[in-house]
Parts: structure tokens; sequence; C-alpha cells
């Protein structure tokens, strides 16, 4: 296991990565982060804390257990959310306030293989989520490298309100795309909301937010001739076995 302040370096730099203004991913308070640390604890993006200048002072570790114990079980009130957040904090001496996503955060850490979340709110891709024809227009792929960085497909959220509701309704829908693809999700698209990516190294949550970033231009251009011309399912699953994609898939996601 990676040393814990190695961890926390590599999360701060991919929080500023994200955060850099002439991205135009995320501005101000929006958008959180996190890396996992061990099964037990990971770090998070304290509240009110800014990705584009966020030091180790806006970062708090958390315990998985108590956060994923949220994730089921009855509906939970607006206090108890904070109460159980701020409980789940661990070596908080600062006593920071885990940001109201880390539910979604602990759920996509648990599954096997991934270490960092990115969520933010790229002005490329909301101007699609905030579109009546968001999900129909993001069901299809466009070109080879969407795949190799974004997956086979995204997941798809309908707006939910933020929090506990929201944890729940992704863990539902990426179990849905498991069972569906066999394969865990790199990316989900939440309506009204923004962009998750999800990876194995910081490499990997860069390169899904980036080319996100690009597919979300490229379709809203698409609109200007005609409209998408989408791959067929052929051509998808033929990019999804490639030994050659394989092996460019593994160089993006710092596995080699
Ligand atoms: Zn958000």
């Amino acid at each position: 296991m990676q040393q814990k302040k190695e961890i926390l370096d590599q999360l701060i730099e991919l929080s500023h990565w994200l955060g850099e203004e002439r991205r135009e991913i995320a501005i101000l308070g929006e958008g959180n982060t996190s890396a996992k640390i061990s099964p037990d604890t990971f770090f998070v993006k304290a509240s009110g804390a800014q990705l584009g200048t966020i030091s180790q002072a806006g970062i708090v570790e958390v315990s998985a257990p108590a956060v994923l114990k949220m994730l089921s079980g009855p509906a939970l009130g607006d206090k108890e959310i904070k109460e159980r957040l701020s409980a789940a904090a661990v070596n908080n001496p600062s006593n920071l306030m885990p940001s109201i996503e880390t539910l979604f955060h602990a759920y996509l850490l648990s599954l096997p293989g991934v270490n960092f979340v990115g969520h933010t709110h790229p002005v490329s891709v909301n101007r699609i989520m905030c579109s009546k024809g968001w999900k129909e227009c993001t069901q299809g792929r466009l070109f080879p490298d969407e795949i190799v960085c974004c997956g086979i497909a995204p997941v798809h959220i309908e707006y939910t309100d933020p929090g506990v509701t929201l944890g729940r309704k992704i863990k539902e829908e990426v179990v849905a795309y498991i069972n569906k693809y066999g394969v865990r999700p790199k990316s989900i698209l939440m309506q009204n909301h923004g962009l998750i990516a999800i990876g194995a190294t910081v490499a990997e949550v860069k390169s899904t937010t980036a080319m996100w970033d690009k597919t979300a231009k490229v379709l809203a251009g698409t609109f200007q001739f005609g409209g998408p011309n989408y791959l067929s399912e052929e051509q998808v699953d033929r990019i999804c076995s490639r030994p050659d994609e394989e092996a460019r898939k593994k160089m993006i996601e710092g596995l080699k």
C-alpha cells in the first residue's frame, strides 16, 4: 500500500488539476475528489474547500464502513446526515466537515481497483446534462478514444437530491451497470449536475474527465451538421476487445 502522505499529495495534485480555471471543469466550491487509503479509510474534500486551491487543510479522512452504512436502511433526515458524516471523520483535529457527496465517494472507492474519484461540473458536459436530450444523445459512442478513456458506456443518473439520496441512487445504478456490462464503469453522467470520473490512478481520473470534456464538445458540434453519427455496436465491441486498445488503456491508466 502507498504511504498515506503520498496518497494525499496525489489527491491534492488531482484536485488542483481539475480545479484549474482555464479548464472550465470546476469553479469556486464546485466538485469534489477522494482517494482510498485502505479498505477502512479514505480522504475526501471537506465541505467548503475549493478544488483549485485546496491544501491538506481542506481534506478530511473518513471511516469507509461508517459512511457505507448510511447507504442502506431507512431514509435519513438532514440533521442526522450531518451528524453521521461528522462522526465518520477520523484524525480530524480541525473538525472539518466531509463533503455532502462523501457517500458516493465511499461507495465508488469500495469497488475493486478503484483508488481515486473526481467529481466535477464541466461547462461542456453540463451544456448537455442541462438539456432535454441529455440521456438520449449520450447513449451512443462517437470515437475510439472516447471508449478507451470513458468506457463502453457511462452510467446515467436522473436528477437526484445531492447527499444520501444521490449516493443510494448511484450505488443502485452502478450495480445494474456491472451486471449488464461485466465491468465497472469509468464515468457517471448526472442530469442537471455533472460528471464523476472513477479511476485506479490519478491519471485515469484525469484522462476520463478530459475526454468527456472533449466528447461533450464534439457531440454538441455534431448537431450543426445533421446530428451525431454514432459508432455501431459491433464497432464499439471491437474497440473494447482490441489488444492494442487494451494496451493503450493500460498506459493511460498508468498501470504499465
Ligand atoms: Zn456536484
